[in-house]
């Protein structure tokens, strides 16, 4: 089979980390037979850098042709005073515009030998597999805004089709999973969220009559993802709580450097990535943790090129290496041996060779 991944290292630990997922694809290249196409190209500062434009055509090119599209990150210091069109998240933002991607995945399950880094007890982490959806492509991010001196206005429309579309992906990997939907609104004070709660209660029956479906107020969701967080299997929510109860979800797994996603249209094309940034404090010291891009790429295999059991080949040579003892200073405890950014790389795609 063969197939094409966009490459877009990007800036900082980007190209460090991209770097690593690629051994990993290969590697899984070579253990399974197929062959991957893996076009590089520019984004972000790079794409400035060298093209004056953070989301450069040939680019854009290279995406379009690709079944998926595996980033690393953008930003940095270097580029933080040019003009807003010219940023590199500016990049981004025309990335997942071009892809159409609406709905943003992040699966939050903490590694059982990990559990120090976690601020959370370890009784607490135990079973904790969620995988969080949030809608990416309206509500209040996208709205009309206003601002005069003395008042600001921000305006957050949701549509029907909008919800119905993500409630379907949350759906659909509830089927796949422990069979639950938790959908998270506000809908006690807000107008998108009655409307959000009513869609979900039509189409979750209606479409999804063999789940359990659940509703929790945002402020509750907050305060159960650190009480219980065992409880929950799918949790879908609109873009704003989504951003907001990702990266508090992230803290359960220890480290960011740990954590995929993946960003979703309706077809097989994606967007995957690490939910970090570029790290420019530990960017080109060969530091970074790369097992965050490492896993996004698994979920490239899995849900963009259906190859299941190469999918879960690659997380379960992530998760021998930290049986084994490998770690990058991010998710050592003190005073424990550290490995460089390409030695987790290569003992990852070294496990995947090795494994029966
Ligand atoms: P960051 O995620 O880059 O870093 C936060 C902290 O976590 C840093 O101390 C960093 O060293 C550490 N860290 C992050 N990833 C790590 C990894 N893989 N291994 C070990 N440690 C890791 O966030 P920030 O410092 O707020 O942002 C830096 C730049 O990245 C900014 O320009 C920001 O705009 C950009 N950014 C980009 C994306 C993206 O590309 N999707 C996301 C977030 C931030």
């Amino acid at each position: 089979m063969q197939t094409t991944i966009a490459i877009l290292p990007g800036d900082g630990i980007g190209t460090e980390v991209t770097r690593e997922a690629v051994k990993v694809l290969r590697a899984v290249e070579q253990k399974f037979g197929h062959q991957f196409e893996l076009p590089e190209a520019l984004i972000g500062g790079a794409g400035l850098d060298a093209e004056d434009d953070p989301f450069p055509q040939q680019t854009a090119d290279i995406c379009a042709d690709a079944t998926a599209v595996l980033l690393g990150a953008v930003g940095g210091p270097k580029w933080d005073s040019v003009a807003t069109e010219k940023r590199p998240e500016k990049g981004l933002l025309r990335l997942r515009a071009a892809l159409d991607v609406f709905a943003n995945l992040r699966p939050v399950a903490p590694h059982p030998i990990l559990a120090d880094a976690s601020p959370l007890r370890a009784d607490l982490l135990q079973g904790v597999d969620i995988m969080v959806v949030r809608e990416l492509t309206g509500g209040i991010y996208f709205g009309e805004k206003e601002r005069t001196a003395d008042s600001a206005t921000d305006v957050c429309t949701y549509t029907r089709s909008e919800i119905e579309r993500v409630l379907r992906i949350a759906g659909k990997l509830a089927q796949g999973r422990r069979q639950k939907v938790t959908s998270v609104d506000k809908s006690n004070v807000l107008e998108t969220s009655r409307l959000w709660r009513e869609v979900t209660n039509e189409l979750m029956p209606r479409e999804f009559g063999d789940l359990e479906l659940e509703h929790l107020l945002v402020d509750a969701a907050a305060m159960h993802l650190l009480s219980r967080p065992a409880d929950f299997d799918v949790i879908v929510t609109e873009n704003m709580f989504g951003d907001i109860l990702t990266d508090e979800a992230s803290m359960l797994a220890g480290s960011m450097g740990m954590l995929p996603s993946a960003s979703l249209n309706d077809g097989a094309r994606g967007l995957y990535e690490p939910i970090h940034g570029s790290a420019p404090d530990i960017a080109g010291q060969n530091k970074a943790n790369p097992c965050g891009t490492i896993l996004s790429a698994a979920m490239l295999l899995r849900l963009s090129l259906g190859l299941e059991e190469e999918a879960a080949s690659v997380e379960n040579a992530v998760n021998q290496v930290l049986s084994d003892g490998l770690r990058t200073g991010d998710i050592a405890k003190p005073g424990e041996a550290v490995v460089n950014t390409a030695d987790m790389g290569s003992a990852i795609a070294a496990a995947i060779d090795a494994a029966n």
